[in-house]
């Protein structure tokens, strides 16, 4: 499934084509402290090679995503295609799926009334959406720091013994994230300050390219130099599940039910 997905992305981001705004195309190195589980999946990533740094490593040809453009780039595409977006929350699906679900009483909306089929990707609302509640649903919090660092065009990650993943990933606009945090069932919502820290000090120890070319040019950098060229913080809860992935159709109802979250 990752794979397609990166062949996909892949001819999406091809130079001239309509999406590749959304997409930098660049080199990347993983740095492991420990061995990797194998058969790894990035070991079938385009110009795969070991950087030869830590225990072990791999170094290859992807791309990174700006998600927001992207994102805008697939609404449009669906909107052109004759789409139609209603925001609203929803209880249960079984109001989805029999069509007695309205906005409020002055909203027609018939493609509610009638749907052809229901897709359910309701991420960690899994968990409490109605005729969905599933318990295997959990939030894995993550923070990164977005800076401003256009000169930074490359992707490098460091996984460490003890289960700290740091890593800078550009995006086509000059904007560089650097993260990470991986905290099963942590649900607080904001950005912790001194997780920012922490993330800025592992990023620059990783990469110290990421502080301004000016000041590496007389000096090493601080974090402190970091903190000018911040434009936010990000924080998120990913919708982990036990399990893996559920991605099936249920059939025998009124229309097709597909679930695909975690
Ligand atoms: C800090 C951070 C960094 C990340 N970095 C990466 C990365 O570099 N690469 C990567 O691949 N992934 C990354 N992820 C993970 C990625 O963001 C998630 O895997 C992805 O967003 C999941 O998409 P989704 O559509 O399944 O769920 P979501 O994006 O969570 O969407 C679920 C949607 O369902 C809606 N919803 C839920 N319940 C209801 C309801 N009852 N009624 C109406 N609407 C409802 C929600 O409002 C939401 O809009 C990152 C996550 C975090 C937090």
């Amino acid at each position: 499934m990752d794979f397609e997905t990166f062949q996909m992305m892949w001819e999406l981001s091809a130079p001239g084509g309509p999406a590749e705004k959304c997409f930098l195309r660049l080199n990347q190195e993983e740095y492991h402290c420990e061995e990797r589980p194998k058969p790894d999946i990035l070991e079938m990533m385009p110009d795969e090679a070991w950087p030869g740094r830590a225990v072990d490593g791999i170094a290859f040809t992807t791309l990174t995503i700006d998600t927001p453009v992207y994102l805008d780039y697939l609404m449009s595409r669906f909107v052109k295609g004759g789409g139609s977006v209603v925001r609203a929350s929803v209880q249960h699906i079984d109001a989805l799926v029999d069509g007695t679900y309205s906005i409020s009483d002055d909203t027609e909306s018939p493609e509610l009334a009638s749907p052809h089929a229901v897709v359910v990707c309701a991420g960690l609302g899994a968990r409490t959406l109605g005729g969905v509640e599933d318990e295997n649903v959990y939030p894995i919090r993550g923070q990164t720091v977005l800076l401003r660092a256009p000169w930074v065009r490359f992707g490098r990650t460091l996984s460490s013994e003890d289960g700290t993943w740091t890593y800078i990933m550009p995006r086509k606009s000059g904007d560089l994230i650097v993260g990470g945090t991986i905290e099963p069932n942590d649900w607080y919502p904001a950005p912790r300050p001194e997780t920012t820290r922490d993330i800025l000090e592992r990023g620059l120890t990783l990469c110290p390219d990421i502080a301004p070319p000016d000041i590496r040019a007389v000096r090493d950098a601080t974090i402190d130099d970091l903190v000018p060229t911040i434009i936010e913080e990000g924080c998120g809860l990913r919708p982990g599940r036990k399990g893996g992935i559920r991605l099936e159709v249920e059939s025998g109802r009124k229309v097709p039910v597909m679930y695909n979250y975690g």
